[in-house]
């Protein structure tokens, strides 16, 4: 294999690479410690002269050298040696040896020490004046030959900063090279414990590059979008007629929302914002509001969400309040007979659908709706990249506007670092007259008791969700297991009427179901995870989520949302079965002790990082190596206002900080 190969495999194609492939920790070959003051645990470098060498089989043939200095005596150990070990260690010679020191059975030891016989030199001569790097490596490039390099490629690059004059000043940051070379090779006297946590200043300074590449990057993808055209949508008499009709009074969160959505579709600059807001904050009737500014301006709508139930709650809600507008709704998803769907597609081309609501089926079944303006996507971390693109694609020489929604709540810093291209809405309000969810932990033990909560909330004319445990191995056993649960529950709760939702019912079947619910004569469902995202049935205030310790935080929260819509009292019950792993007792605890979604993502970052935040919108390879978002906070701000600052500059600069911190890598960004 090339060297160009092997290195490739560490993630190594350029020069900027190497620069920036950093020590995983570091060995102190710098200073010889007394045999005498050393304790296990500890890695160290001691000197002393071979005073046994032995060959021992207990119960494999390994080789054991005591070493000694003045204040003591040290064994080195090894499992496998050739021959000439076992003559280089001579009794006599003088030897320095670095690792980590065990108490063995018969005192101190090291095994397999990296080691050096000393001639005539003292054992301090040429000890190195810094300390040595240790860096992630694969098998097939060794420690010696990856620090061959990237030394040389320090000593050859001379990197001209990028920042513009005075930045690293005012925000403390050193120099960049000074901080690349202090990294492969701090001083004896370095804060370790500063470098492990990334607290140094030469940390610092290169997370503050990366993110400052990630401002810059995104920045300048906003920037090419805005030179494109879109039609400006500005007529508000639906939009007055809906907001008429509507059973209640926007929030003032919603209505901040509202005006920012509506000034950006007047706009001939495309949309692209973000509505984020917690479960149940009201989020659709925004999206409504905005098909209505779009269709009262003479074009269609779409809204694209990524399950049927959910798109087939939409279509039900937006029928019930457009169609009295005159406005004409049509309903697109997989389920649908092919003749059904010939004819939405139909009508949808000759433009006599105005918004038009689905699933994915929108973007894969070629539908053509010629006057789109406006693509709607709920959900949208659910969707790749390409699927969202394909729905806003260009009609003509337009582009129309879209509006992402997003029900879990994507905590501060990463809403301005990984989604600095876009423009974000928060909903921070939930609508008056709502109760508070009240969360009870429960173990497995107890469920008999649950189940008569369940039936007690249940002649109390309240309804209720029993959501069926994760299964992430395997689909068929969790399909089981739901029908096992309706099967028992059912028996435990005679007189009851009991439903059923998975993922695997027909669609049909699935809307007859839900539709039984929400007018109230199924009074338990029994569901999977299908109900996660969406589902609203106010009367619904009763849930328990069985193996909740099962679940990630985002979708218990989810669940949880699904209750509490009302102006009942809530209740959801999290039944767990012990014992807990410390990730799933972390999780439990911040449900019960919080409902604020805000602050349940922030957790989740703190427990998970972003990577699953990000879902299909990112690939692994474009998140963030150097910054932390929680602990840098104060550089994502920093490298906010630096990038604008920067954009003003000469646009040389720009490139070449973007070339070097994220050549080959920029493509994944920009999604
Ligand atoms: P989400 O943000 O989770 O998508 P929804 O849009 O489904 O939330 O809204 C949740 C419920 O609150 C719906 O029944 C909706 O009709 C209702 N709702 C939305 N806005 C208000 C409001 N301002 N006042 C009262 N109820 C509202
Ligand atoms: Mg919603």
């Amino acid at each position: 294999m090339s060297d160009l190969a092997r290195f490739a495999r560490l993630g190594i194609r350029t020069e900027a690479d190497l620069l920036l492939h950093l020590p995983l920790r570091y060995e102190d070959e710098t200073r010889i410690v007394p045999i005498g003051d050393i304790s296990p645990g500890a890695t160290c470098q001691v000197a002393g002269v071979v005073c046994r060498n032995e060959i021992v089989v207990r119960p494999r043939r390994m080789l054991q050298v005591d070493i000694e200095d003045a204040t003591g005596a040290i064994t080195l150990r090894f499992l496998n040696f050739y021959g000439s070990q076992v003559s280089q260690l001579a009794v006599g010679r003088r030897v320095r040896a670095l690792g980590e020191v065990r108490g063995g059975l018969f005192g101190l030891e090291m095994v397999h020490p990296r080691y050096r016989i000393l001639s005539g030199e003292t054992p301090t001569a040429d000890l190195p004046k810094v300390l040595t790097p240790v860096y992630p490596t694969v098998a097939g490039i060794g420690q010696a030959e990856l620090r061959r390099t990237i030394l040389s490629a320090l000593a050859r690059a001379a990197w001209e900063d990028t920042l513009a004059p005075g930045c690293a000043q005012r925000l403390g940051l050193p120099e960049l090279m000074a901080s690349l070379r202090w990294l492969h090779q701090p001083p004896p006297d370095a804060p370790l414990s500063a470098i492990e946590d990334r607290s140094h200043p030469a940390c610092r300074r290169l997370a503050f590059e990366e993110l400052l590449a990630q401002q810059l990057s995104l920045r300048r993808a906003r920037a090419a979008r805005a030179l494109q055209q879109a039609q400006p949508l500005s007529d508000q008499r639906l939009v007055e007629r809906l907001m008429a009709n509507l059973p209640f009074q926007l929030t003032g969160a919603q209505q901040r929302a509202w005006s920012e959505v509506s000034r950006d579709l007047s706009g001939n600059e495309p949309m692209n914002r973000l509505l984020q807001g917690d479960v149940g904050s009201g989020k659709t009737v925004i999206a409504a509001l905005a098909a209505m500014q779009a269709i009262g301006s003479g074009r269609q709508a779409a809204l694209m969400a990524p399950t049927e139930i959910l798109a087939e709650q939409h279509h039900r809600k937006l029928l019930a309040w457009l169609e009295p507008l005159g406005v004409r709704v049509a309903w697109l998803a997989g389920s649908l007979s092919a003749a059904a769907k010939k004819r939405v597609r139909a009508a949808a081309g000759q433009a006599e659908v105005d918004l038009l609501v689905g699933t994915h089926a929108l973007v894969e079944d070629s539908v053509d709706l010629p006057a789109l303006g406006l693509a709607i996507v709920d959900e949208q971390h659910r969707f790749g990249v390409a699927q969202r693109l394909a729905l806003r694609a260009t009609r003509g020489d337009v582009l129309p506007h879209q509006l992402m929604m997003s029900a879990t709540p994507i905590p501060r810093t990463l809403a301005m670092s990984y989604y600095a291209d876009l423009d974000v809405s928060v909903i921070d309000e939930l609508p008056p007259g709502r109760t508070p969810v009240v969360t009870k932990l429960v173990t497995e033990g107890r469920r008999a008791e649950v189940v008569e909560r369940v039936r007690a909330a249940v002649s109390a004319g309240r309804q209720a969700y029993w959501v069926c445990p994760l299964i992430e191995e395997s689909e068929a056993l969790e399909l089981q297991t739901a029908m096992d649960t309706h099967e028992a529950l059912s028996a435990e709760l005679q007189g009851l009427s009991v439903g059923l939702v998975h993922g695997r019912l027909p669609a049909a079947e699935k809307a007859a179901t839900m539709a039984a619910f929400i007018a109230g004569e199924v009074q338990v469902l029994v569901a999977t995870t299908v109900i996660e995202v969406g589902v609203d049935v106010p009367n619904a205030s009763f849930m328990v989520i069985e193996h909740a310790e099962r679940f990630g935080l985002a979708q218990l929260h989810q669940l949880r949302g699904r209750v509490g819509r009302g102006t009942a009292e809530s209740v959801c019950v999290l039944l767990y079965r012990t014992p807990l792993s410390p990730l799933a007792r972390e999780r439990l605890r911040t449900m019960y002790e919080t409902t604020d979604g805000f602050e349940i993502a922030r957790r989740d970052l703190q427990l998970r990082g972003p990577g699953e935040f990000l879902g299909a919108r990112q690939s692994g390879l474009s998140l963030l190596r150097f910054a932390d978002l929680e602990r840098d906070e104060d550089l994502v701000e920093a490298a906010r206002t630096e990038a604008s600052v920067m954009l003003q500059g000469p646009p040389e600069r720009v490139d070449a900080h973007l070339a070097r911190w994220l050549s080959g890598r920029e493509e994944f960004l920009k999604a």
